[in-house]
This record gives structure tokens, sequence and C-alpha cells, in this order.
């Protein structure tokens, strides 16, 4: 394992696996499959692959036993972790919050004095409770969080919530937010004294960027007639000026641009009253500006 190789911890089988390796593979690192393998090497890079609990990634970070790791930032701020996160990554989105039985009402934070909150995130919750002046019970459960309210352990739950399907489940309906998370990019506080390794970060960051950077955006191809150019360039969101080229029919011309991903269909109809047709939206493997 002392190869000199950055060495970079993911989670080993869950939620935040399957992106964190396309995300890698967009950067064009040669990863293969790895199935129970608990560490492997880039074929093309000076990288290993540590395959971890994520719970446990934060700590691996900041001890060193890994240089960097993909993790959610909830994990992070939860381990209290004394690592630098340099990259938000824009997968793996959830929310923190709390939920209450839906027969019962929250209509702001200061009811929760003297109640009791399940949740397997205590640290965060302690700082959501400290910072709104709350003083609230925490009752501290590794799992299946939603069932406490039903067991009569707590009065409210503080847990993660993206579709809010669980909690219908448990017949709970979610209330205030406390913390926002999504997968970050952790470093080793030390990284920097080793050159060689932060040369290898320097230029993993820059393939990484360029990766997100592509992943957000698309490229959109149209046709238009030659007097439509100013109104389309005045509706187009591009990083740059379009690309104008022009068609073997003399009035017509073809406009590409670059274009945020989501702004798409803010802008379809738009273009199509200024004249747009065939329009084509690809998307983009790499972006380097
Ligand atoms: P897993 O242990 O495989 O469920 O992965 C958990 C990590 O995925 C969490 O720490 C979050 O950062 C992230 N995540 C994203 N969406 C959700 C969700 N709906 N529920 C739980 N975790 C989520």
């Amino acid at each position: 394992m002392l190869n000199g190789n950055l060495r970079l911890a993911v989670q080993k089988k869950g939620r935040l696996t399957e992106k964190s390796l396309q995300l890698l593979r967009s950067s064009g690192l040669g990863i293969e499959e790895y199935s129970e393998r608990l560490v492997i090497s880039a074929r093309n890079y000076e990288l290993d692959l540590l395959f971890l609990r994520d719970d446990d990634i934060p700590e691996y970070v900041q001890d060193g036993v890994a240089d960097i790791g993909i993790v959610g930032e909830d994990i992070i701020f939860e381990k209290r972790a004394d690592v630098k996160i340099i990259r938000k990554l824009g997968y793996g989105k959830c929310k923190l919050a709390l939920a209450l039985p839906e027969t019962k009402q929250l209509n702001n934070l200061e009811e929760l004095d003297g109640q009791r909150i399940a949740t397997s995130f205590p640290h965060i919750l302690q700082d959501f409770l400290d910072k709104n002046k709350i003083k609230a019970k925490i009752v501290e459960i590794s799992g299946s969080v939603e069932i406490a309210p039903t067991l009569g352990v707590a009065d409210y739950i503080c847990d993660l919530v993206s579709t809010g399907n669980t909690l219908k489940l448990n017949k709970l309906k979610k209330s205030f937010d406390v913390f926002e998370s999504q997968a970050a990019l952790i470093v080793n506080k030390d990284l920097e004294q080793n050159q060689a390794k932060y040369d290898i970060l320097q230029n993993f960051l820059f393939r990484i960027d360029s990766a997100l950077r592509a992943k957000s955006s698309k490229y959109l191809m149209m046709n238009a007639p030659k007097e439509s150019l100013d109104s389309i360039k005045s509706i187009l969101p591009s990083l740059k000026s379009p690309t104008v080229v022009p068609l073997a029919d003399p009035n017509m011309i073809a406009v590409h641009a670059v274009i945020p991903a989501e702004e798409f269909w803010n802008i379809f109809n738009q273009l199509k009253e200024a004249g747009a047709t065939g329009v084509l939206l690809l998307p983009i493997e790499n972006m380097i500006l």
C-alpha cells in the first residue's frame, strides 16, 4: 500500500457507491470491477481506491489512513471529523428533518422544549437545537428511527428524508429542516505537506471539476432563420458566445451552444417562438475551460 499513490476512500456498498465510481470513471480513471476487494488501484492513474463503510470514512481521512474521501456531509458533520471539504459533488442529496406523528402539530421550534427527539444524528441535532436555543432531550437510536414515536420512546424524530415515503409509511409527517447534505470530497489536513501526493490531488481535482461541469451542462444545437439570430442569442444562457454555422439554404443558420442542463426546458418554448427548428440536446463527455 505504500506505493505513493493518492488513497481515496469511497463507500463500499450503498447509495453513494455507484455515483462515486461513475464520477471517477467520467474523470478518465480506469476502475475495474472490484467485487469484494477492499483496495484496488486505478489502471491508468496514481490512485488507490479504498472501499470502506461510509461511517468510517471521515475518521480514516482525518487520521491519514486515506488521503481523501467521498462521503455524505451528514456523516462528515456528525462525526465532527477534522478534515477539509474541498468539493461538493452534487449527488446523494438529502435533508435531515424533524418529523412528527401525522395527528400532531408543530408550529414553531419552541414547542420542542422539554420534548424527546429520536435520531441517529445526535451531534447535528444538538448543534441545531443549541443554535435555536431549544432544550430538548435527544434519544440516540442507530437505525429504524421512524418507529420511535410508535414505541413511545420519543415524541419527534430527526432523520434523513428525500421522498418522504418512509415517513408516510410510519404515519409521520415532515416538519422543520435541520441540515442539508450531499456527497462531498474531503481531504486530510496535512496532505499539503506531502508534495508528491498534493500534486496528484491538484491534477485529480482538475479532472473532477471538468467532469462535474460536463455533467451539469448540455450541448444545444438548432437550426433557425438568419434573422432570428439576435433573439436566439438573447434567450441562450450560454457560457460563451454561441457557434453560428451557415447552412446550404442561405437564409438559414445552425446555432450551437453549451447551456446549463436544467435551463433547457425553461428556454425551449422561447427558442421555438424565435424560429428554432430541429433542436438537439446532447450530453457532454468532458469540459475543460
Ligand atoms: P446508505 O448507508 O447506503 O443508505 O447511504 C447513506 C448516505 O447516502 C447518507 O449518509 C447520505 O449522505 C446519502 N443519502 C442520500 N439520500 C439519502 C436518503 N434518502 N436516505 C438516506 N441517506 C441518503
